[in-house]
């Protein structure tokens, strides 16, 4: 028994031994990816930047400015900068002259990745029962994305990720037409017409890009949208769009995030789906889209800032702007 009890014991072993080894690649095939460091507060700073110009509303001079501001940086941070001028109505049948911004990185790569967001500004708070009809500094909703894709800009023209990057500001998102709207604004007129073949009077410089991309037959591998990431204690989940045309993408971006530690704030979490740039993409454009957005579960809509007074420079936090472009990186640099 003894003998037996021993051979045992040694058999156990072996099969300890022999197994360990199979068990312990798998783990370390992990791939380790120098991956730069993102800056909140070079993020703020490239927020406060445009909110200084004033409001971003086109037909305006800070508008113009800003457009070549923004230019002017992605140039400088070694991107191939393209824009696309044209003109498109508001609800009102109002012309705008937009712009729309595209910076690339390696156009000569095959697979690409683009990264989006809209940098006009909306021309009234009318969700501020005190100032409906007055302008405001939009720092959350439009300058905090863009300020996130310039920190994210100046660390491509330094160090290459593997793939091409596309960047694209669209113009016009923001003066679109909704109940608030005709409630407040004028006087609870819901009759202004739908444009012929759209759903929507918002986005019109994501409608026009879908239908005229800056290069012919241009696509991407997936595109990540970027709308109202700076607010203070922003949660991010996972939006109706972007589930329905590109949940592995979502997975994809919110698992980064896990992995650094920020599930708090990228929560794994489904909800409603919300009308914004990336619809056209995915619906019009052909490229699965997702959006980052700051969105409230509990009120069923954005922060209470959204569309008045209040999103305005105070409310962005360097934190929360490193949060996004720190998983946005991430994701960028280990694609290949
Ligand atoms: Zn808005």
């Amino acid at each position: 028994m003894r003998y037996c009890y021993a051979y045992l014991c040694l058999l156990t072993l072996l099969a300890v031994a022999c197994k360990s080894p199979e068990e312990k690649p798998a783990a370390a095939k992990e791939r380790v990816v120098s991956v730069p460091s993102f800056s909140g507060d070079s993020s703020y700073h490239f927020v406060k930047m445009q909110v200084e110009f004033g409001p971003r509303i086109p037909n305006t001079a800070a508008h113009r400015n800003t457009a070549d501001y923004l230019i002017g940086q992605f140039r400088k941070y070694g991107a191939s900068v393209t824009t696309q001028d044209f003109t498109a109505s508001t609800y009102e049948g109002q012309k705008l002259a937009l712009r729309n911004i595209v910076a690339s990185y390696a156009p000569e790569k095959q697979k690409r990745i683009l990264l989006a967001a809209h940098w006009d500004t909306r021309p009234f708070s009318d969700k501020d029962p005190a100032k409906p009809r007055s302008s405001f500094e939009g720092a959350n909703d439009g300058a905090s994305g863009v300020g996130v894709l310039l920190e994210v800009a100046r660390h491509l023209g330094r160090q290459a990720p593997q793939v091409g990057v596309d960047i694209i500001l669209f113009d016009g998102e923001d003066w679109g037409y909704d109940a608030q709207t005709a409630d407040v604004l004028h006087g609870g007129d819901r009759n202004f017409p739908l444009p012929p073949d759209l759903q929507s009077w918002w986005c019109l410089g994501s409608q026009h890009w879908a239908k005229h991309k800056h290069k012919p037959n241009y696509s991407a591998y997936y595109a990540i949208l970027l709308d109202m990431v700076g607010a203070k204690d922003s949660k991010f989940f996972r939006e109706g769009v972007s589930m329905e045309y590109a949940p592995g993408i979502v997975d994809k971006v919110w698992s980064a995030a896990a992995r650094l530690g920020y599930s708090g704030t990228f929560v794994k979490q489904n909800v409603g789906a919300i009308t914004d740039d990336h619809v056209f993409v995915n619906e019009i454009g052909r490229i699965p889209m997702i959006n980052i957005v700051h969105y409230d579960p509990v009120s069923g809509f954005f922060g209470d800032y959204h569309h008045s007074q209040s999103d305005n420079l105070s409310l962005i936090s360097p934190e929360v702007l490193g949060i996004v472009g720190r998983t946005l990186l991430q994701v960028v640099y280990y694609e290949e």
